[in-house]
């Protein structure tokens, strides 16, 4: 690439990533953002002697760049966006930038849940079987950052809608599409359609070389599959909801995640690993010694015979249906937060068998308390972490599991879904067994 005019629109973890690898390739970088910078990223872009902004866009100046590379939490309708599009400068996404630079094989997953788990798990255990691999995207890490000063030979990339929005020429030599199910739907004027076009863009550049790994058992996915895998004749491997183990070699694989939806999740990291090459062997060593990051079924401790399981990261109805699928005790079941224009019936029939309390954690309980009246015996509600967990404790019997498992995000009362499962997991290691 020449020398050009690069603005780099948001000066977060994916922003100040492109940032640094723009100058790195003798760019001329910009970074401007609506918001305030985080000190750290502000620092940071001092130090490489890039020039930003922020609390406001210097349209004039924006509107002179030669290409414009979006952070993926800015949305369509920003204004500055409309003004870039009206004036035909190309906006791509960081991802699409760092692809331009990086000549390894890329493993790009993505789907409405599950993405974090298996993007973890997949590099675990390509890294496990010795391959020279990293990790990045939306899990902590850019894309870019990475490529400052990585040049492993695979790079596993977790890849959210909003990443995806701006790709142009991306392109994964294997790609893999969990699961789709209604997100994020604010971003997409409310169509499901929208979102679902997004989740494709992951394979839309694909030839016969590149491999496809999808749900077979997904309606949407399967709704749409064959147009696409037809049309560019990728090597797509079918994968099932393998409710009674995944096959391996010798039997099958013993798994240390729970529930049905990590069964899938692990069938198909176990499918990259095998296409990478590894034996299955070396790929159950590498499921021994996997641990699944914190808010994702977390078992954070026992107290007077009642489990407490953190499931923060279940933010979406989807990702609570399987979290209480996965119960095999009865349940007082924490939810709540903000609403996304939940639709919570696919979780009465699970809710009437196992859920004998429910407590409603939340700024505005009133949608859940009219969805599950006449569902659930006892429903409490509260506005706190604190005073949810005297409730729960005091509703859960020995031999029973409080989950917390909110079908919402967490911003009327936490900072994100972090937040709030520190305060439970806080909270829970700091009670006395009575
Ligand atoms: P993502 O990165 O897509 O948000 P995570 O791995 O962080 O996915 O999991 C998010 C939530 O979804 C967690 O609550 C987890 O238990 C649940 N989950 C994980 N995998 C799946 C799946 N395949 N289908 C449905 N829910 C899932």
């Amino acid at each position: 690439m020449g020398k050009k005019r690069i603005v780099i629109l948001g000066g977060g973890e994916s922003g100040v990533g492109a940032a640094l690898l723009a100058k790195k390739n003798k760019q001329k970088v910009f970074v401007s953002d609506f918001g305030k910078i985080k000190k750290k990223y502000r620092k940071e872009l001092k130090k490489a002697e890039i020039k930003f902004e922020q609390e406001g866009h210097d349209l004039e100046k924006i509107l002179k760049a030669d290409l414009v590379i979006k952070s993926p939490g800015i949305p369509e309708k920003a204004e500055v966006i409309k003004k870039l599009r009206k004036k035909g400068i190309k906006i791509i996404s960081e991802v699409e930038y760092g692809s331009l630079y990086y000549k390894g094989k890329i493993i790009g997953i993505t789907g409405s849940n599950g993405k974090t788990t298996t993007t973890s798990l997949t590099h675990h255990l390509l890294k496990e079987g010795g391959i020279d691999t990293s990790i990045g995207g939306n899990y902590g890490i850019s894309f870019c950052r990475q490529l400052l000063d990585t040049h492993s030979e695979f790079m596993v990339l977790e890849l959210s809608s909003f990443q995806l929005d701006d790709i142009d020429k991306f392109r994964p030599d294997i790609a893999v599409l969990l699961n789709l199910s209604p997100d994020h739907l604010d971003r997409y004027d409310y169509d499901f359609g929208k979102y679902i076009d997004t989740k494709f863009r992951l394979i839309q550049n694909q030839t016969d070389k590149d491999i496809l790994i999808y749900n077979q058992e997904d309606r949407e996915i399967i709704a749409r599959i064959d147009e696409v895998e037809n049309g560019q004749n990728k090597k797509g491997i079918r994968l099932l909801n393998y409710i009674n183990g995944i096959s391996s070699k010798d039997g099958v694989f013993k798994l240390k995640l729970k529930g049905e939806h990590n069964l899938f999740n692990s069938s198909c990291a176990i499918e990259v690993a095998r296409q990478v090459g590894l034996s299955d062997e070396i790929i159950q060593k590498g499921l021994s010694t996997f641990k699944n990051e914190p808010h994702r079924l977390e078992s954070v401790g026992v107290v007077d015979g009642v489990e407490y399981i953190n499931d923060s990261k279940a933010t979406n109805v989807d990702a609570t249906y399987y979290a209480l699928k996965a119960q095999e005790k009865e349940v007082v079941w924490i939810v709540g937060g903000v609403d996304k224009g939940n639709d919570y019936s696919q979780l009465f029939p699970l809710v009437r068998a196992n859920v004998n309390a429910m407590v409603c954690l939340g700024v505005d309980n009133k949608k859940l308390i009219e969805a599950f009246t006449g569902r659930v015996d006892v429903i409490k509600t509260c506005q706190s972490m604190e005073e949810c967990l005297i409730k729960a404790r005091s509703l859960a019997y020995p031999g029973e599991v409080v989950l917390l498992a909110p079908a919402c995000s967490s911003f009327d009362l936490f900072k994100n879904y972090i937040d709030r499962g520190d305060q439970f997991r806080d909270i829970v290691q700091n009670f006395n067994s009575t």
